[in-house]
């Protein structure tokens, strides 16, 4: 018999990916010109040089059996080596190769670390608004989800409502810093802030409550700096991916990064190691693996994202609307004119304009506007986002 609740789910598509169909179509009826489709985070902007010409240069190797063969289900220990030396040098931090899990993209790292930190009756802290798909991600490892609202205009961390949402049942929080949707960054104080209030609660309960740090957007920023949150909470698990870094979003690569100061580190790696295993998730492309092992730190050419976030903000709040200046990854987030989003959207589309309602990112009276496209679909858009503040002006 079918699994109905994989079924379920495999036939309920995301919002995001609703509005992208709908996109395709429209822009088959009327031009893609003239279609101005902020809905998907997909990068932009090409790898930088130096990953195609590793590509190259590998495929070029004659090495052909090895550059595809199977690697150990952890990665190839050069490549855990390299990211390891990678994380020492660029943060500070003693990384080592034997607590590093390579995988397919922040994805599969996520589901992998939740499956890892979560038992029957747990429940994982999400901080409102998020990426949608933890929801998914968090029901396959059996966790009951909690959501924390953030505060004010750019939804900082809510301690107080922080400190009544976590009990004896939490297991981990996720943290996404730059978030999707907001673009915020997390500033150190409220980092160490955190880091105080679950050490304090680990105590009170008697547990480990681990920070499940979500990293595809921390090297796409815009001046602010992304406090590393291993340096400042020992039960931290970094989730990385390369996928927006290097504009790979379809290669599937990122690691898993288990800090050295977890409680029993090597008993946690390993139940990572189990967990990716019993969902397949063994042996990252080995392709990819050799890519990211020279393109480590490399990233793709922000500056492309940011000249799209200063047009779009300047040009939005000019108009009117009400938005906080993203600090990083390539989202705007921004208040609709209107309590409900999805109606907001809708006549959004009449203009031509494709916004993501931000109900299902648990902030209500939102849209995600996604600006890793082209310069000029900003540019003409703009009259859009004018002739619609136009309509409401006249409600
Ligand atoms: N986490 C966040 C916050 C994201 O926005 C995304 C993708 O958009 C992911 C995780 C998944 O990324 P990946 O493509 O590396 O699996």
């Amino acid at each position: 018999m079918i699994n109905k609740k994989m079924a379920d789910l495999g036939n309920q598509p995301s919002v995001i990916r609703e509005i992208f169909e709908y996109s395709l179509r429209r822009k088959a009826e009327i031009g893609a010109e003239n279609v101005y489709d902020f809905s998907l985070g997909n990068p932009s902007i090409p790898a930088p040089k130096m990953v195609d010409d590793t590509i190259k240069e590998l495929v070029e190797s004659g090495d052909s059996v090895a550059l595809h063969g199977y690697t150990s289900a952890q990665g190839a220990m050069p490549v855990r080596e390299q990211i390891a030396a990678n994380i020492n040098a660029r943060f500070g931090f003693p990384a080592s190769a034997k607590n590093i899990y390579i995988t397919c993209g922040a994805a599969a790292s996520l589901t992998s670390t939740l499956k890892a930190v979560v038992n029957d009756g747990d429940e994982v802290i999400l901080l409102a608004p998020y990426f949608p798909e933890y929801n998914v991600f968090c029901a396959n490892a059996g966790a009951k989800t909690v959501v924390v609202l953030g505060k004010g205009d750019n939804f900082s961390l809510d301690f107080d409502a922080l400190d009544k949402a976590i009990n004896k049942n939490t297991s981990a929080i996720i943290v996404n810093s730059p978030n999707n949707p907001t673009g915020a960054i997390i500033p150190e104080s409220d980092i160490i802030k955190l880091a105080s209030l679950l050490n304090k609660k680990s105590q009170e309960f008697g547990r480990a409550i681990y920070i499940i740090a979500d990293e595809p957007y921390r090297e796409l920023t815009y001046g602010d700096d992304v406090p590393y949150i291993p340096t400042f909470y020992n039960n931290t698990v970094v989730c990385y991916s390369y996928s927006k870094s290097l504009s790979l979003p379809g290669e599937r690569i990122g690691y898993v990064f288990v800090s050295p100061n977890c409680d029993a580190a090597a008993d946690l790696f390993a139940a990572v190691c189990g967990a990716a295993r019993s969902m397949g998730y063994v042996c990252a492309p080995s392709l990819m693996q050799r890519v990211i092992a020279k393109c480590d730190g490399e990233t793709s050419d922000v500056s492309l994202y940011n000249k799209n976030r200063e047009l779009l903000y300047n040009s939005l709040t000019e108009i009117g609307y009400k938005a906080v200046k993203p600090q990083g990854a390539f989202y705007l987030f921004m208040k609709a004119l209107e309590d409900d989003a999805n109606a907001f959207c809708e006549k959004a589309k009449k203009h031509e304009l494709l916004l993501v309602p931000a109900d299902s990112f648990g902030a209500k009276g939102y849209v995600r506007i996604s600006y890793c496209v082209a310069y000029d679909t900003i540019k003409n858009s703009i009259p859009a986002f004018k002739a619609l503040f136009e309509e409401y002006k006249d409600r």
